[in-house]
C-alpha cells in the first residue's frame, strides 16, 4: 500500500509537471497568435426573455492552436492576463467584433468582455469609442461586460470606475458579469451604477434541482427590478429554466437553448 501511495504521488507529480509545461508553452505561443490568424470570434445571441427575439450578441474568443487544437478561453485568457498579451488581444477583439457587428441590423447590440488587466491602459475607453466610430457603430449599441472581481473595489478602482463612467457618458452600457460569484457583489452595486446584471450561469444551470440556486436567481431578478436595471440570465439550456425565468420576469436570456456561440448568422446581415 505504501509503494502504491508513492506511485500515486509520482503520478500526480508528473501530471502537475506536464500541466505546468503545457501552460508555459501556451503562454509562449499566445504571443503572435493574432498575427498568425489563430484567433477568431464567435457570437452568441442574447434574447428578450418573453419574445425570444435577439437583442444582441456576446462576442466570445476562440484560439485554435496549430498543434494542440482548440484551447478554451477559460484556459488561455488567464495566461494572456498574466503575460500582458490580453491588452493587444483585447484591442483585436474590440476591432474585430465591431467590424462584424457593423454589418448586421443596427438595432442589435454587441457585448464585449473586458479583462480587469485592460483597465491598466488609461486610454481604454478612448480606444473602444474610437474603434466604434471608425466602424460607424453608435456607442448605444455597445455593452461592456466586467466581472465583479476585486478590480472594481480594489486598488485601482478609481481608474476602473473612471473608464466605465466615460463609456456610460458616451451612451455605452456596462454590465456586471457573473453576478453572484464574486466576493463583493453588493458592494460593487453600491459603488457603481451598472446598466445591467448578468446572473452567473452556475446558478441558472442548477436552478431546477437546487432550491437555493432558484432562490438566488429569483432574488437577483427582484434586486435588478428594485434598482431599475435589467437582468439577463446566462446558461439557459432547458425549457424548464426558461419557464422559471419568465415567471420571475427576467428581462433577457442567453444559453444553448436560444443559441450556441457561432459565426454571425447571415439572416441578420444587412445587404450591402
Ligand atoms: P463568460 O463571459 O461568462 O461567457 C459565457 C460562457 O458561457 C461562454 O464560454 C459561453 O460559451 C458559455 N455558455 C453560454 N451559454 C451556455 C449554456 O447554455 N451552457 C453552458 N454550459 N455554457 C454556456 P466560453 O466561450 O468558453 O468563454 C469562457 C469565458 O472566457 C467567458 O465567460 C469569459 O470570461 C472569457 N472570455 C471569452 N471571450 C473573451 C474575450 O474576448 N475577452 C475576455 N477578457 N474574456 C473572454
Ligand atoms: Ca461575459
Ligand atoms: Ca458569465
Ligand atoms: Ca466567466
Amino acid at each position: 500500500a505504501k509503494s502504491e501511495g508513492r506511485n500515486t504521488a509520482r503520478f500526480f507529480d508528473d501530471r502537475l509537471k506536464e500541466e505546468v509545461r503545457l501552460r508555459w508553452r501556451l503562454g509562449r505561443d499566445l504571443d503572435g497568435a493574432i498575427d498568425r490568424g489563430e484567433m477568431r470570434l464567435l457570437f452568441q445571441p442574447i434574447a428578450d426573455a418573453h419574445t425570444l427575439a435577439t437583442t444582441g450578441y456576446e462576442a466570445l474568443l476562440r484560439w485554435s492552436h496549430p498543434e494542440l487544437g482548440e484551447i478554451a478561453p477559460d484556459v488561455f485568457v488567464p495566461l494572456a492576463e498574466a503575460s500582458g498579451d490580453i491588452a493587444a488581444i483585447g484591442r483585436w477583439v474590440a476591432d474585430s467584433a465591431m467590424a462584424h457587428i457593423a454589418r448586421v441590423d443596427p438595432s442589435l447590440s454587441i457585448a464585449l468582455n473586458l479583462s480587469p488587466i485592460q483597465f491598466r491602459e488609461p486610454a481604454l475607453a478612448g480606444y473602444l469609442l474610437a474603434t466604434a466610430r471608425r466602424h460607424g457603430i453608435a456607442p448605444e449599441r455597445l455593452e461592456f461586460e466586467v466581472t465583479e472581481s476585486a478590480t472594481l473595489l480594489g486598488r485601482n478602482s478609481e481608474a476602473v470606475l473612471a473608464t466605465l463612467r466615460e463609456l456610460q457618458a458616451r451612451g455605452a452600457r456596462v454590465v456586471m458579469d457573473d453576478f453572484g460569484t464574486g466576493y463583493s457583489s453588493l458592494g460593487n452595486l453600491r459603488e457603481f451604477r451598472f446598466d445591467k446584471l448578468k446572473v452567473d450561469r452556475s446558478f441558472v444551470m442548477s436552478m431546477a434541482d437546487h432550491a437555493p440556486s432558484a432562490s438566488i436567481v429569483r432574488s437577483v431578478i427582484a434586486l435588478g427590478r428594485s434598482l431599475g436595471i435589467p437582468v439577463v440570465a446566462e446558461g439557459v439550456e432547458t425549457e424548464a429554466q426558461l419557464a422559471m425565468l419568465r415567471q420571475w420576469a427576467c428581462d433577457e436570456v442567453q444559453g444553448y437553448l436560444i443559441g450556441r456561440p457561432a459565426p454571425l448568422p447571415l439572416a441578420h446581415v444587412v445587404a450591402a
